[in-house]
């Protein structure tokens, strides 16, 4: 019998494990966003868009659409999608699996100011910052609106939300991966002094930390949250694997 994996998605490494997946047989790959992204690049197996509602409605969809195995590829910030998961996947007794890429860590040269939330960050600038690269997405802008001292470049993949409260400065629409040349470039050209980024971790968007490096441009890092207990491998690869080992057709 053919079994059902569900994907919980919004990153590349998803995407990447559901084109794999699918080439699997005996396996039928569903993947889950959140729908934050107006035009998602097109993604291997059936793709559902949209909150399930809560870790009821999480829950719910599970049990009605029969799937077997959950995988959380979310982005290490997603934590709530992630605490759902854990808790509709433990009260179904349900297979579960964090796919969660390694942190960036520090490295000789690099000169970061490790924070635990935006606010925190926007903090930290108020004391050091005249010219600032904003890569936080479009979500969590509001905190800096009140440094109007500040200049800010605020890189983007679409528009902020019609009511959203957006930093002084210039928006830039554009999506990773970044190459090392374009990014110190863009960090010449507006005369950036200060990066802010998440603790992304991944290859797609690390130049921007290696240029930051070697032109002497502090970075506002900010710390990844909690994220529940549980399995976890870092790429898909391991994933892969993971999916293999599950019991499918009815044998190990
Ligand atoms: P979040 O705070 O953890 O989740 C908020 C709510 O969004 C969840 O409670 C859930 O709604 C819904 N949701 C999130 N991910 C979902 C998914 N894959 N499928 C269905 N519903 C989902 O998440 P977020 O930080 O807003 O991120 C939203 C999505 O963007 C995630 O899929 C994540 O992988 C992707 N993303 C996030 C970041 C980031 O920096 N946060 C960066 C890149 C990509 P219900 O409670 O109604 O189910």
């Amino acid at each position: 019998m053919m079994k059902r994996v569900l994907i919980l998605g919004g990153t590349g490494d998803a995407s990447a494990l559901a084109a794999k997946a699918s080439t699997l047989p005996g396996v039928e790959v569903r993947v889950s966003l959140a729908g934050r992204t107006p035009q998602p690049l097109p993604i291997a197996g059936i793709v559902r868009v949209g909150g399930f509602g809560g870790v009821a409605g999480l829950t719910q969809y599970l049990r009605d659409e029969a799937i077997d195995f959950l995988i959380d590829a979310t982005h290490p910030f997603a934590a709530q999608i992630s605490f759902n998961a854990a808790a509709a996947a433990a009260e179904l007794g349900m297979p579960r699996l964090m796919l969660v890429r390694p942190a960036w860590h520090l490295v000789p040269g690099d000169q970061w100011i490790d924070v635990d939330s935006m606010a925190a960050a926007a903090d930290a600038l108020e004391e050091q910052a005249k010219r600032v690269f904003l890569t936080i997405g479009r979500q969590q802008l509001a905190p800096f609106a009140r440094l109007h001292e500040i200049w800010f470049l605020i890189r983007l993949i679409n528009q902020p939300e019609p009511d959203a409260v957006v930093p002084e400065g210039l928006l830039l629409f554009s999506q990773g991966p970044f190459d090392l040349t374009a990014e110190r470039q863009l960090l010449m050209e507006h005369e950036i002094d200060t990066i802010v980024t998440k603790n992304s971790g991944g290859s797609a968007t690390y130049a921007k930390i290696i240029a930051a490096r070697e032109l002497g441009i502090k970075v506002v890092m900010v710390r990844r949250p909690t994220i529940p207990q549980g399995e976890q491998v870092q790429d898909v690869e391991e994933a892969f694997a993971w999916l293999v080992g599950q019991p499918i057709n009815g044998q190990r």
